[in-house]
């Protein structure tokens, strides 16, 4: 699956990938608000069909976020800064925040 990620990655190319990510965040924004809302006053059928899509969104960041990392080579890095901001919180709950 993750050298289908790297082939589809470079068929389309960074820039093309780029707006695709952009693309991808704000829908899944707008399937968490209307979770969100559907939570708040929806009936269960609403709230399962918004569950639905911030799964099929959830999907499509995770892939065009792991076609970011491959096309501008930072998997590493971003592998650290995850591990750096996961031991900050830890901290953070720790002090009580
Ligand atoms: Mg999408």
């Amino acid at each position: 699956m993750q050298s289908d990620i790297k082939f589809i990655a470079d068929h389309y190319g960074l820039d093309t990938q780029l707006d695709k990510a952009i693309e991808e965040n704000a829908e899944l924004i707008v399937a968490i608000q209307k979770l969100k809302q559907a939570r708040k006053s929806g009936t269960l059928a609403e709230i399962r069909k918004a569950e639905e899509a911030v799964v099929s969104e959830l999907a499509d960041v995770y892939i065009t976020s792991t076609e970011l990392k491959y096309l501008m080579e930072i998997n590493h890095a971003v592998n650290t800064e995850i591990e750096r901001k996961i031991e900050r919180q830890l901290a953070r709950i720790e002090e009580g925040e």
